[in-house]
């Protein structure tokens, strides 16, 4: 599987919509390839913040800039 199609993926993954052979293709990729273990796991702090920070107006002040930006994006 590519890394483009993992990536594809992994919002998915992490709203529990994928089946599990292909749940388990992303988690077997992402344990092997750097790139998208990163990406795996800014997708799952960002969308474990969203689910959390959902009543806030603001996004917490401690969050790192880049983070607070893509916070604001998405919205
Ligand atoms: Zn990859």
């Amino acid at each position: 599987m590519s890394c483009i199609a993992v990536q594809n993926l992994i919002s998915q993954y992490l709203d529990g919509r994928l089946e599990g052979a292909e749940a388990e293709l992303v988690r077997g990729h992402v344990r092997e390839c750097a790139d998208c273990a990163q990406d795996f796991q800014d997708s799952q702090f960002l969308s474990r913040l969203l689910k959390e920070n959902l009543d806030l107006p603001e996004p917490p002040k401690d969050l790192p800039e880049s983070v607070i930006r893509t916070v604001e994006r998405d919205k």
